[in-house]
Protein backbone atom coordinates (compact mmCIF):
# COMPACT_ATOMS: atom_id res chain seq x y z
CA UNK A 1 0.00 0.00 0.00
CA UNK A 2 0.97 3.76 -0.73
CA UNK A 3 3.41 4.94 2.27
CA UNK A 4 1.41 8.18 2.31
CA UNK A 5 -1.93 5.75 3.16
CA UNK A 6 -0.38 4.05 5.92
CA UNK A 7 1.37 7.06 7.30
CA UNK A 8 -1.90 9.12 7.40
CA UNK A 9 -3.45 5.99 8.68
CA UNK A 10 -0.97 5.77 11.54
CA UNK A 11 -1.34 9.45 12.51
CA UNK A 12 -5.21 9.23 12.50
CA UNK A 13 -5.25 5.94 14.96
CA UNK A 14 -2.66 8.22 17.14
CA UNK A 15 -5.31 10.57 17.40
CA UNK A 16 -8.09 8.00 18.17
CA UNK A 17 -6.22 6.50 20.70
CA UNK A 18 -5.04 9.76 22.64
CA UNK A 19 -8.42 10.63 22.17
CA UNK A 20 -9.52 7.39 23.97
CA UNK A 21 -6.97 8.06 26.53
CA UNK A 22 -8.02 11.29 27.55
CA UNK A 23 -12.17 9.97 27.38
CA UNK A 24 -12.32 7.98 31.06
CA UNK A 25 -9.77 11.07 32.37
CA UNK A 26 -11.47 14.35 31.01
CA UNK A 27 -14.75 13.13 29.63
CA UNK A 28 -16.23 12.48 26.14
CA UNK A 29 -16.11 16.31 25.12
CA UNK A 30 -12.40 16.89 26.36
CA UNK A 31 -11.57 13.95 24.29
CA UNK A 32 -13.46 14.82 21.16
CA UNK A 33 -11.95 18.53 21.37
CA UNK A 34 -8.43 16.65 21.36
CA UNK A 35 -8.84 14.86 18.54
CA UNK A 36 -10.17 17.66 16.91
CA UNK A 37 -7.29 20.05 17.61
CA UNK A 38 -5.13 17.09 16.45
CA UNK A 39 -6.72 16.99 13.20
CA UNK A 40 -6.40 20.49 12.92
CA UNK A 41 -2.87 21.37 13.44
CA UNK A 42 -2.26 17.96 10.92
CA UNK A 43 -4.46 19.94 8.29
CA UNK A 44 -2.76 22.91 8.91
CA UNK A 45 0.35 21.03 8.63
CA UNK A 46 -0.54 19.76 5.08
CA UNK A 47 -1.55 23.51 4.41
CA UNK A 48 1.72 24.75 5.21
CA UNK A 49 3.32 22.71 3.30
CA UNK A 50 0.71 22.87 0.42
CA UNK A 51 1.87 26.37 0.17
CA UNK A 52 5.68 26.11 0.40
CA UNK A 53 5.11 23.58 -2.72
CA UNK A 54 2.85 26.10 -4.72
CA UNK A 55 5.47 28.87 -4.18
CA UNK A 56 8.62 26.76 -5.43
CA UNK A 57 6.90 25.62 -8.26
CA UNK A 58 6.21 28.96 -9.81
CA UNK A 59 10.34 28.58 -10.12
CA UNK A 60 11.42 25.16 -9.99
CA UNK A 61 14.68 25.35 -8.98
CA UNK A 62 16.32 22.14 -7.36
CA UNK A 63 18.51 23.61 -5.11
CA UNK A 64 15.45 25.93 -3.84
CA UNK A 65 13.53 23.34 -3.22
CA UNK A 66 11.99 23.17 0.69
CA UNK A 67 12.85 20.78 3.16
CA UNK A 68 9.38 18.93 3.86
CA UNK A 69 8.63 17.41 7.36
CA UNK A 70 6.70 14.13 8.26
CA UNK A 71 5.06 12.76 4.81
CA UNK A 72 5.76 15.49 3.05
CA UNK A 73 9.44 14.61 3.90
CA UNK A 74 9.12 12.01 0.84
CA UNK A 75 6.91 14.51 -1.48
CA UNK A 76 9.94 16.97 -1.87
CA UNK A 77 12.17 13.98 -2.16
CA UNK A 78 10.00 12.74 -5.12
CA UNK A 79 10.53 16.08 -6.56
CA UNK A 80 13.90 16.88 -5.92
CA UNK A 81 14.87 13.21 -8.13
CA UNK A 82 12.58 13.98 -11.00
CA UNK A 83 14.07 17.44 -11.23
CA UNK A 84 17.87 15.66 -11.21
CA UNK A 85 16.45 13.76 -13.70
CA UNK A 86 15.36 16.08 -15.51
CA UNK A 87 17.96 17.78 -15.79
CA UNK A 88 20.40 15.10 -16.25
CA UNK A 89 18.92 14.35 -19.56
CA UNK A 90 18.22 17.89 -20.70
CA UNK A 91 22.14 18.43 -20.31
CA UNK A 92 22.27 15.35 -22.09
CA UNK A 93 20.19 16.66 -24.65
CA UNK A 94 22.21 20.22 -25.20
CA UNK A 95 25.96 18.11 -24.76
CA UNK A 96 24.62 16.71 -28.29
CA UNK A 97 22.94 19.08 -29.85
CA UNK A 98 26.05 21.59 -29.19
CA UNK A 99 27.80 18.68 -30.39
CA UNK A 100 25.88 18.46 -33.59
CA UNK A 101 26.81 22.31 -33.91
CA UNK A 102 30.30 21.95 -33.57
CA UNK A 103 30.44 19.11 -36.15
CA UNK A 104 28.75 21.78 -38.23
CA UNK A 105 31.12 24.33 -37.42
CA UNK A 106 34.13 22.13 -38.24
CA UNK A 107 32.49 21.55 -42.26
CA UNK A 108 34.60 22.49 -44.32
CA UNK A 109 31.39 23.14 -46.42
CA UNK A 110 28.87 26.32 -45.76
CA UNK A 111 25.86 25.37 -44.12
CA UNK A 112 22.66 27.89 -43.49
CA UNK A 113 19.27 26.35 -42.64
CA UNK A 114 16.36 28.13 -43.48
CA UNK A 115 13.07 27.68 -42.24
CA UNK A 116 9.52 27.47 -44.70
CA UNK A 117 9.40 31.31 -45.44
CA UNK A 118 13.55 30.95 -45.97
CA UNK A 119 14.34 33.05 -42.51
CA UNK A 120 17.98 31.98 -41.88
CA UNK A 121 17.69 29.36 -38.42
CA UNK A 122 21.50 28.98 -38.10
CA UNK A 123 23.98 29.17 -40.38
CA UNK A 124 27.68 27.96 -39.86
CA UNK A 125 31.48 29.94 -40.25
CA UNK A 126 32.09 29.03 -43.59
CA UNK A 127 28.88 30.50 -44.96
CA UNK A 128 28.99 33.56 -43.23
CA UNK A 129 32.41 33.37 -45.44
CA UNK A 130 30.63 32.25 -48.29
CA UNK A 131 27.16 34.89 -48.68
CA UNK A 132 28.99 37.26 -46.38
CA UNK A 133 26.31 36.57 -43.40
CA UNK A 134 26.68 36.86 -39.78
CA UNK A 135 25.28 34.25 -37.56
CA UNK A 136 25.31 36.88 -34.83
CA UNK A 137 22.81 39.27 -36.60
CA UNK A 138 21.42 37.48 -39.57
CA UNK A 139 19.30 35.00 -37.40
CA UNK A 140 15.96 35.03 -38.45
CA UNK A 141 16.09 37.69 -41.42
CA UNK A 142 15.25 36.25 -44.66
CA UNK A 143 18.15 34.37 -46.59
CA UNK A 144 16.67 35.85 -49.95
CA UNK A 145 17.49 39.84 -49.22
CA UNK A 146 20.88 38.85 -47.87
CA UNK A 147 22.13 36.88 -50.43
CA UNK A 148 21.14 38.21 -53.18
CA UNK A 149 21.89 35.86 -55.93
CA UNK A 150 18.94 35.26 -58.36
CA UNK A 151 19.22 31.61 -59.30
CA UNK A 152 19.33 30.84 -55.65
CA UNK A 153 16.13 32.82 -54.71
CA UNK A 154 14.97 31.39 -58.07
CA UNK A 155 15.93 27.60 -56.42
CA UNK A 156 14.85 28.72 -52.73
CA UNK A 157 11.36 29.31 -54.68
CA UNK A 158 11.46 25.96 -56.68
CA UNK A 159 11.62 24.25 -53.59
CA UNK A 160 15.36 23.06 -54.20
CA UNK A 161 17.19 22.34 -56.62
CA UNK A 162 18.17 18.24 -57.87
CA UNK A 163 21.76 19.85 -59.47
CA UNK A 164 24.34 22.31 -57.50
CA UNK A 165 24.48 25.66 -58.80
CA UNK A 166 28.17 27.10 -60.14
CA UNK A 167 27.90 30.93 -58.98
CA UNK A 168 30.00 33.35 -58.19
CA UNK A 169 30.11 34.76 -54.66
CA UNK A 170 28.12 38.14 -54.51
CA UNK A 171 31.32 39.27 -52.15
CA UNK A 172 33.40 39.91 -54.84
CA UNK A 173 37.29 38.85 -55.39
CA UNK A 174 37.63 35.45 -57.21
CA UNK A 175 35.46 32.94 -54.97
CA UNK A 176 33.42 30.20 -57.12
CA UNK A 177 30.65 28.56 -55.19
CA UNK A 178 28.98 25.42 -55.96
CA UNK A 179 25.30 25.59 -53.83
CA UNK A 180 23.30 22.56 -53.62
CA UNK A 181 19.50 23.41 -51.87
CA UNK A 182 18.13 20.40 -50.73
CA UNK A 183 14.67 20.57 -49.12
CA UNK A 184 13.94 18.82 -45.91
CA UNK A 185 11.31 18.38 -43.23
CA UNK A 186 7.82 20.65 -44.21
CA UNK A 187 9.65 22.83 -46.22
CA UNK A 188 13.00 24.00 -44.37
CA UNK A 189 15.52 23.73 -46.61
CA UNK A 190 19.42 23.43 -46.41
CA UNK A 191 21.93 25.61 -47.82
CA UNK A 192 24.84 23.66 -48.83
CA UNK A 193 27.94 25.84 -50.21
CA UNK A 194 31.28 24.79 -51.56
CA UNK A 195 34.55 26.29 -52.90
CA UNK A 196 35.11 25.26 -55.84
CA UNK A 197 37.85 28.14 -57.26
CA UNK A 198 40.87 25.65 -57.61
CA UNK A 199 38.71 23.30 -59.81
CA UNK A 200 36.50 25.78 -62.00
CA UNK A 201 40.09 27.52 -62.38
CA UNK A 202 41.86 24.47 -63.50
CA UNK A 203 38.70 23.49 -65.78
CA UNK A 204 39.42 26.58 -67.69
CA UNK A 205 42.82 26.15 -67.78
CA UNK A 206 42.64 22.88 -69.16
CA UNK A 207 39.68 24.24 -71.18
CA UNK A 208 42.58 27.21 -72.39
CA UNK A 209 45.18 24.63 -72.78
CA UNK A 210 43.23 22.30 -75.34
CA UNK A 211 42.27 25.63 -77.32
CA UNK A 212 46.04 26.57 -77.46
CA UNK A 213 47.12 23.40 -78.51
CA UNK A 214 44.46 23.27 -81.60
CA UNK A 215 45.31 26.49 -82.86
CA UNK A 216 48.89 25.77 -82.48
CA UNK A 217 48.40 23.02 -84.82
CA UNK A 218 45.76 24.22 -87.05
CA UNK A 219 48.05 26.58 -89.29
CA UNK A 220 50.87 24.21 -90.18
CA UNK A 221 48.36 21.40 -90.43
CA UNK A 222 46.39 23.98 -93.06
CA UNK A 223 48.89 24.60 -94.59
CA UNK A 224 50.33 21.00 -95.52
CA UNK A 225 47.06 19.77 -96.60
CA UNK A 226 46.57 22.76 -98.97
CA UNK A 227 49.69 21.71 -100.67
CA UNK A 228 48.92 17.89 -100.80
CA UNK A 229 45.37 18.79 -101.95
CA UNK A 230 46.50 20.75 -104.42
CA UNK A 231 49.19 18.26 -105.43
CA UNK A 232 46.64 15.57 -105.25
CA UNK A 233 44.06 17.08 -107.63
CA UNK A 234 46.79 17.55 -110.56
CA UNK A 235 46.84 15.49 -113.63
CA UNK A 236 50.22 16.14 -113.67
CA UNK A 237 52.22 17.24 -110.58
CA UNK A 238 54.20 20.19 -111.16
CA UNK A 239 57.60 19.96 -110.30
CA UNK A 240 58.05 23.66 -109.79
CA UNK A 241 55.30 23.84 -107.26
CA UNK A 242 56.67 20.55 -105.67
CA UNK A 243 60.26 22.48 -105.16
CA UNK A 244 58.44 25.43 -103.70
CA UNK A 245 56.35 23.45 -101.57
CA UNK A 246 58.26 20.43 -99.88
CA UNK A 247 60.07 23.41 -98.07
CA UNK A 248 57.67 24.88 -96.64
CA UNK A 249 55.42 21.67 -95.86
CA UNK A 250 59.07 20.71 -93.84
CA UNK A 251 58.82 24.02 -92.03
CA UNK A 252 55.35 23.14 -90.98
CA UNK A 253 56.42 19.55 -89.97
CA UNK A 254 58.84 20.65 -88.24
CA UNK A 255 57.21 23.75 -86.23
CA UNK A 256 54.55 20.65 -85.05
CA UNK A 257 57.47 18.86 -84.36
CA UNK A 258 58.97 21.32 -81.84
CA UNK A 259 55.55 22.04 -80.59
CA UNK A 260 55.07 18.24 -79.66
CA UNK A 261 58.28 17.86 -78.28
CA UNK A 262 57.57 21.10 -75.97
CA UNK A 263 54.53 19.75 -74.64
CA UNK A 264 55.68 16.43 -73.81
CA UNK A 265 58.77 17.98 -71.83
CA UNK A 266 56.08 19.93 -70.10
CA UNK A 267 54.13 16.93 -69.03
CA UNK A 268 56.99 15.01 -68.14
CA UNK A 269 57.95 17.68 -65.80
CA UNK A 270 54.69 18.57 -64.63
CA UNK A 271 54.06 14.65 -63.58
CA UNK A 272 54.96 14.28 -60.10
CA UNK A 273 56.10 11.00 -61.06
CA UNK A 274 59.18 12.35 -62.70
CA UNK A 275 60.75 13.82 -59.70
CA UNK A 276 64.06 15.96 -59.67
CA UNK A 277 67.17 14.22 -59.66
CA UNK A 278 70.19 14.83 -57.59
CA UNK A 279 73.22 14.48 -59.82
CA UNK A 280 76.07 17.06 -59.78
CA UNK A 281 75.90 18.90 -62.83
CA UNK A 282 78.43 20.86 -64.06
CA UNK A 283 76.84 24.04 -65.04
CA UNK A 284 80.37 26.09 -66.64
CA UNK A 285 80.14 22.61 -68.82
CA UNK A 286 76.50 23.82 -69.99
CA UNK A 287 77.07 27.37 -69.96
CA UNK A 288 80.21 26.60 -72.51
CA UNK A 289 78.29 24.33 -74.16
CA UNK A 290 75.60 27.04 -74.53
CA UNK A 291 77.66 29.91 -75.83
CA UNK A 292 78.76 27.42 -78.54
CA UNK A 293 75.27 26.76 -79.20
CA UNK A 294 74.40 30.51 -79.13
CA UNK A 295 76.99 31.15 -81.74
CA UNK A 296 75.92 28.48 -84.28
CA UNK A 297 72.48 30.07 -83.75
CA UNK A 298 73.23 33.54 -84.51
CA UNK A 299 75.48 32.67 -87.39
CA UNK A 300 77.59 35.64 -86.56
CA UNK A 301 74.44 38.61 -86.67
CA UNK A 302 75.35 39.21 -82.57
CA UNK A 303 78.33 39.69 -80.45
CA UNK A 304 78.10 36.90 -78.64
CA UNK A 305 80.04 37.08 -74.76
CA UNK A 306 80.65 33.89 -71.94
CA UNK A 307 81.36 35.21 -68.35
CA UNK A 308 82.51 31.93 -66.24
CA UNK A 309 83.48 33.84 -62.61
CA UNK A 310 81.98 30.62 -60.67
CA UNK A 311 83.54 26.44 -61.19
CA UNK A 312 80.48 25.88 -59.04
CA UNK A 313 78.09 22.84 -59.72
CA UNK A 314 74.42 22.42 -59.02
CA UNK A 315 72.65 19.13 -57.73
CA UNK A 316 69.90 18.63 -60.32
CA UNK A 317 68.77 16.90 -63.74
CA UNK A 318 71.12 18.18 -66.13
CA UNK A 319 69.13 17.62 -69.29
CA UNK A 320 66.46 19.72 -67.49
CA UNK A 321 68.77 22.02 -66.90
CA UNK A 322 70.39 22.25 -70.40
CA UNK A 323 66.99 22.43 -71.83
CA UNK A 324 66.01 25.17 -69.47
CA UNK A 325 69.14 27.27 -70.17
CA UNK A 326 69.13 26.68 -73.79
CA UNK A 327 65.29 28.28 -73.82
CA UNK A 328 66.84 31.20 -72.40
CA UNK A 329 69.72 31.72 -74.67
CA UNK A 330 67.52 30.77 -78.11
CA UNK A 331 64.84 33.50 -76.86
CA UNK A 332 67.94 35.85 -76.38
CA UNK A 333 69.41 35.08 -80.11
CA UNK A 334 65.81 35.00 -81.22
CA UNK A 335 64.45 38.22 -79.73
CA UNK A 336 67.68 40.56 -80.30
CA UNK A 337 67.97 42.13 -84.00
CA UNK A 338 71.14 41.55 -86.02
CA UNK A 339 74.09 43.90 -84.22
CA UNK A 340 73.19 43.39 -80.66
CA UNK A 341 74.71 41.66 -78.03
CA UNK A 342 74.17 38.37 -76.17
CA UNK A 343 76.09 37.56 -72.95
CA UNK A 344 75.96 34.29 -70.95
CA UNK A 345 76.88 34.43 -67.34
CA UNK A 346 77.91 31.67 -64.17
CA UNK A 347 78.46 33.43 -61.70
CA UNK A 348 78.69 33.34 -57.18
CA UNK A 349 75.83 34.90 -55.83
CA UNK A 350 76.49 35.08 -52.02
CA UNK A 351 76.27 31.44 -51.03
CA UNK A 352 74.13 30.54 -53.87
CA UNK A 353 75.15 31.17 -58.02
CA UNK A 354 73.24 32.37 -61.05
CA UNK A 355 72.81 31.64 -64.02
CA UNK A 356 72.27 35.08 -66.73
CA UNK A 357 71.34 35.51 -70.53
CA UNK A 358 71.36 39.22 -70.99
CA UNK A 359 70.87 40.62 -74.42
CA UNK A 360 70.44 43.95 -75.88
CA UNK A 361 67.30 43.30 -78.29
CA UNK A 362 63.61 44.55 -78.28
CA UNK A 363 62.94 43.80 -74.57
CA UNK A 364 59.34 43.54 -72.89
CA UNK A 365 57.41 45.97 -71.54
CA UNK A 366 56.56 45.44 -67.74
CA UNK A 367 53.07 44.95 -67.83
CA UNK A 368 54.10 41.42 -69.67
CA UNK A 369 56.56 39.94 -67.36
CA UNK A 370 54.25 38.57 -64.62
CA UNK A 371 52.44 36.19 -67.27
CA UNK A 372 55.78 35.55 -69.57
CA UNK A 373 55.84 31.87 -68.10
CA UNK A 374 52.30 31.28 -68.59
CA UNK A 375 51.97 28.30 -71.34
CA UNK A 376 51.52 30.05 -75.00
CA UNK A 377 51.75 33.47 -73.72
CA UNK A 378 53.56 35.86 -76.11
CA UNK A 379 53.75 39.55 -76.50
CA UNK A 380 53.92 39.16 -80.23
CA UNK A 381 53.18 36.24 -81.44
CA UNK A 382 54.13 37.12 -84.81
CA UNK A 383 57.77 37.53 -83.75
CA UNK A 384 57.27 34.49 -81.87
CA UNK A 385 56.06 32.32 -84.81
CA UNK A 386 58.28 34.01 -87.65
CA UNK A 387 60.95 32.83 -85.14
CA UNK A 388 60.10 29.23 -84.32
CA UNK A 389 58.68 29.66 -81.31
CA UNK A 390 56.24 27.74 -79.46
CA UNK A 391 55.09 30.05 -76.62
CA UNK A 392 56.14 26.91 -74.16
CA UNK A 393 59.94 27.74 -73.87
CA UNK A 394 59.55 29.95 -70.33
CA UNK A 395 56.84 27.90 -69.18
CA UNK A 396 59.82 24.47 -69.35
CA UNK A 397 62.13 27.10 -67.58
CA UNK A 398 59.70 27.95 -64.93
CA UNK A 399 58.98 24.35 -63.85
CA UNK A 400 62.58 23.56 -64.04
CA UNK A 401 63.54 26.35 -62.14
CA UNK A 402 61.03 25.76 -59.44
CA UNK A 403 62.03 21.89 -59.82
CA UNK A 404 65.55 22.95 -58.55
CA UNK A 405 64.58 25.22 -55.96
CA UNK A 406 65.88 28.10 -57.74
CA UNK A 407 64.20 31.70 -58.99
CA UNK A 408 63.59 32.94 -62.06
CA UNK A 409 64.41 36.63 -62.65
CA UNK A 410 63.65 38.62 -65.05
CA UNK A 411 64.64 42.36 -65.86
CA UNK A 412 63.72 44.10 -68.98
CA UNK A 413 63.18 47.36 -70.69
CA UNK A 414 61.88 48.19 -74.08
CA UNK A 415 63.70 48.51 -76.68
CA UNK A 416 67.11 48.44 -74.40
CA UNK A 417 66.99 44.83 -73.51
CA UNK A 418 66.47 41.72 -71.12
CA UNK A 419 67.88 39.91 -68.62
CA UNK A 420 66.67 36.54 -67.35
CA UNK A 421 68.88 35.00 -64.80
CA UNK A 422 68.23 31.61 -62.70
CA UNK A 423 69.55 31.84 -59.11
CA UNK A 424 70.51 29.07 -57.26
CA UNK A 425 70.30 29.24 -53.73
CA UNK A 426 73.00 27.59 -51.22
CA UNK A 427 71.17 24.10 -50.79
CA UNK A 428 71.36 23.51 -54.75
CA UNK A 429 75.24 24.27 -55.11
CA UNK A 430 77.43 21.64 -54.78
CA UNK A 431 81.15 21.05 -54.59
CA UNK A 432 83.24 20.00 -57.54
CA UNK A 433 83.35 16.04 -57.78
CA UNK A 434 86.42 15.05 -57.46
CA UNK A 435 86.72 13.18 -60.28
CA UNK A 436 86.06 15.95 -62.69
CA UNK A 437 89.13 17.71 -61.42
CA UNK A 438 91.36 14.52 -62.11
CA UNK A 439 90.04 14.34 -65.67
CA UNK A 440 90.50 18.40 -66.22
CA UNK A 441 93.71 18.05 -64.51
P1 LIG B 1 58.33 31.77 -77.49
O1 LIG B 1 58.41 30.41 -78.04
O2 LIG B 1 57.20 32.57 -78.05
O3 LIG B 1 59.61 32.49 -77.48
P2 LIG B 1 58.64 31.72 -74.60
O4 LIG B 1 57.81 31.06 -73.59
O5 LIG B 1 60.05 31.29 -74.70
O6 LIG B 1 57.87 31.54 -75.97
O7 LIG B 1 58.61 33.27 -74.33
C1 LIG B 1 57.37 33.91 -74.14
C2 LIG B 1 57.39 35.32 -74.68
O8 LIG B 1 58.29 36.11 -73.90
C3 LIG B 1 57.93 35.41 -76.08
O9 LIG B 1 56.90 35.19 -77.02
C4 LIG B 1 58.46 36.82 -76.12
O10 LIG B 1 57.41 37.71 -76.43
C5 LIG B 1 58.93 37.08 -74.70
N1 LIG B 1 60.37 36.89 -74.55
C6 LIG B 1 61.03 35.82 -74.08
N2 LIG B 1 62.37 36.04 -74.04
C7 LIG B 1 62.55 37.27 -74.50
C8 LIG B 1 63.73 38.09 -74.70
N3 LIG B 1 64.95 37.66 -74.41
N4 LIG B 1 63.53 39.34 -75.19
C9 LIG B 1 62.30 39.81 -75.47
N5 LIG B 1 61.16 39.08 -75.31
C10 LIG B 1 61.29 37.83 -74.82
Amino acid sequence: MNKIWIGSAWRLALVALAALLAWPVAGAVQALALALLLVLLMLLHHVRHLVRLSKWLADPLPEALPDGSGLWEDVFAAFYHLLRRQRRSESRLTATLQDFQRAGMAMPDGLVIVDGRNRIEWCNPRAELHFGLDAARDVGQQVTYLVRQPLIVEALDAQGYPDPLILRSARGGDLILSVLIMPYEANRKLIISRDVTDRERVETMRRDFVANVSHELRTPLTVIGGFLETIADMETPDPALIRRSVPMMSDQAKRMQTLVEDLLTLSRLESSGHPVRDDPVNVPDIARALYHDALALSAGRHKVTLLLESEAWVSGAEDELRSAFGNLVSNAVRYTPPGGEISLSWKDAGAGAVFAVRDTGIGIAPDHLPRLTERFYRVDRGRSRETGGTGLGLAIVKHVVNRHAAKLEVSSETGRGSCFSVVFPESQVVARPAHADARSA
